[in-house]
């Protein structure tokens, strides 16, 4: 339904003041909030513009006249109610620009306007400093109770040291890894809220990767042998052996994946990837993969994970503890580091939590990163899929170079066996498979990299429809280049 080129219905339904007039000045069209905010008795239409706005039109017979100049600028006018009394109001009125001419006036109530601007401002300034207040509370709490409980953890510790009965002694060491919970929870609630305050900063220093991770490795290893799982830690051979980053922060995220991982996981095996995803200008982007055969999670609830104080639901904080802050830290950690954190996963399946994150180059990494991106160094694979690795790894300097005739032959091999191997589900050689695909792959450009990243995950996923789509696309990308060269 049209009314004077308007729709009646989003106009009629507008926050701002709609009138429509002709070429005699007569208003034939006025939306709710218009009549509202102008109070003429009797209505707007059949009134004359010259009546709301006198100052910038001068009703004569059968016409007007004004200066207004009938554009797209909003201007500043001052409308008359009914009852003589008079408000600023912007406003903008524009010219149909056919015959006879239509005009449509639109324009906003300035002081209301105002008024809303001034309460939004006073309202995010109170949550402002509500949430100021609320984290240096949360942040002299946490920092009260640290003091305690380190005095109990410090008594405990000596009392250890004693010679006193086992039963005493059980109660003890009870009483020990409680305090440390204890502890981690407090460190966890001052992150959260100088994270949230916007008052944590990183403190990046040059480390050592792989002893990085073999720190965290052996940080989960009591509980990994307690579960009696599987455990497989593999490093991409072109990740730096010394980065600079915020090491301890790193470390952290790891250790609440893992952490997440080992609890989540009943039997099974747990493994930890990490690949070197981006270089440029001194930068290097790695990306972790953190991967379980644990109790999954719904679809639905993915999205709750990185919230904080979120739990999937009650029964699983009844049944594994924790605050569920840890998920939200580690988003934050990742931002921080200029990366992205995502979880793939399938109830009573599995999880993947993957994340990116930059870190600078070391000055000797910088002069031979070039260099790492395209040549492929000597593997670095830790538990069986070594041996595994080795049995399928390509030979010879013309296979190791991407691009080249022997490589692409081998690609494509390579490839083929995958796929046989996914039909017939044999997901531990197709994995096989895939890490020797992307040691031949290495140094290739960067979407041939994405494509592999995918593929590999879908692959751990033992996800069918994905590996075929992530197949297709590698092998296009292969047929392109080939057409290419
Ligand atoms: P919490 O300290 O409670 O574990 P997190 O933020 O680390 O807090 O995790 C939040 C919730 O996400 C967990 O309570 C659990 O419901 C779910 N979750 C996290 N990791 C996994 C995983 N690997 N498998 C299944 N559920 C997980």
């Amino acid at each position: 339904m049209e009314q004077g080129g308007c729709s009646v219905f989003s106009a009629q339904a507008a926050l701002e003041m709609i009138f429509e007039f002709d070429e005699s000045g007569r208003i034939f069209y006025a939306n709710a909030e218009a009549e509202k905010k102008l109070e003429y008795t009797g209505g707007l239409c059949g009134r004359s513009v010259g009546e709301v706005f006198p100052g910038e039109f001068k009703s004569e017979e059968n016409t007007f006249t004004t200066q207004y100049a009938f554009d797209e600028k909003p201007r500043q006018l001052v409308a008359y109610r009914g009852n003589f009394t008079c408000f600023p109001v912007e406003a903008k009125i524009l010219k149909s620009g056919c015959k006879p001419e239509r005009y449509v006036c639109m324009a906003y109530d300035m002081l209301e306007k105002e008024y809303l601007k001034r309460e939004v401002a006073q309202v995010r300034q109170e949550a402002e400093l509500a949430l100021k207040v609320k984290s240096e509370f949360v942040a002299n709490v946490t920092h009260e109770l640290r003091t305690p409980v380190n005095g109990v953890l410090g008594n405990v510790k000596e009392l250890l040291c004693e010679d006193v009965d086992s039963r005493i002694m059980k109660s003890l060491r009870m009483i020990e890894r409680c305090c440390v919970d204890m502890n981690k929870i407090i460190d966890n609630i001052l992150d959260f809220s100088k994270l949230e305050a916007g008052k944590f900063t990183l403190e990046p220093r040059r480390f050592h990767v792989r002893e990085m991770l073999d720190h965290v490795k052996t940080t989960h290893s009591a509980k990994i042998t307690e579960k009696g799982l599987e455990f497989f830690m593999t490093v991409s051979p072109n990740v730096p052996e010394y980065v600079i980053g915020d090491e301890l922060r790193i470390k952290q995220i790891l250790n609440n994946l893992l952490s997440n991982a080992l609890k989540f996981t009943a039997v099974g095996k747990v493994k930890l990837e990490v690949l070197k995803t981006a270089q440029m200008s001194g930068r290097t982007e790695l990306f972790f993969i953190v991967i379980d055969s644990g109790i999954g999670i719904d679809d639905a609830d993915k999205d709750k994970l990185f919230q904080s104080f979120s739990q999937v639901d009650a029964s699983i904080s009844r049944r594994y503890g924790g605050t569920g802050l840890g998920l939200n830290i580690s988003k934050q950690l990742v931002e921080l580091m200029g990366g992205n954190i995502g979880v793939e996963s399938q109830r009573g399946k599995g999880s993947t939590f993957s994340f990116s994150i930059w870190v600078d180059s070391c000055e000797e990494e910088k002069s031979t990163g070039q260099q790492m991106d395209t040549v492929r160094p000597a593997g670095y694979m830790a538990g069986e899929q070594a041996a595994a690795g080795q049995e399928e790894r390509a030979d010879g300097d013309a296979v190791k170079q991407y691009g080249t005739q022997e490589n692409k032959e081998a690609l494509r091999k390579v490839l083929s066996k995958l796929i046989l191997c996914v039909e017939m589900e044999n997901w531990e050689k197709a994995e096989m498979f895939m890490d020797t695909i992307r040691q031949l792959a290495e140094g290739a450009p960067h979407e041939v990299g994405r494509v592999i990243l995918r593929l590999k995950m879908a692959v751990q996923k033992e996800n069918y429809e994905k590996i075929t789509a992530g197949f297709e696309e590698l092998k296009s990308f292969l047929q392109a280049e080939e057409v290419h060269a």
